[in-house]
């Protein structure tokens, strides 16, 4: 398994809006991680930039995780890049931020 994501939420907020969508995922460059694992990252180009609805930045190393599927408030991710397990929320912004995982 590769993919970010490991662990969707269960329950109410797994079903709050349907199927999840599926994103197809592009290398961008980022050679931190494993070859087999570098589509699932990319690094944060600063103002102007913007997350997609499958994307989030750790907390920890401030890379932007990708998944393959649209992500949930309530999700388990786990980033590759400085190898933190970290929990998906719903930010004050109203979009998604992880908080990491202990
Ligand atoms: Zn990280």
């Amino acid at each position: 398994m590769s993919d970010p994501l490991e662990r969707p939420a269960e329950g109410e907020g797994a079903a709050a809006s349907g199927p999840r969508r599926r994103f197809e995922l592009e290398e961008t460059g980022f050679d931190e991680v494993p070859v087999r694992y570098r589509r699932f990252y990319r690094h944060w180009r600063g103002p102007g930039d913007a997350l997609g609805p499958n994307e989030v930045i750790c907390p920890v190393c401030k890379v932007v995780i990708r998944s393959s599927r649209e992500l949930r408030e309530g999700d388990r991710l786990y980033c590759m890049a400085c190898m933190t397990r970290l929990r998906v929320r719903r930010g004050a912004q109203g979009g998604l931020e992880a908080d990491c995982e202990y």
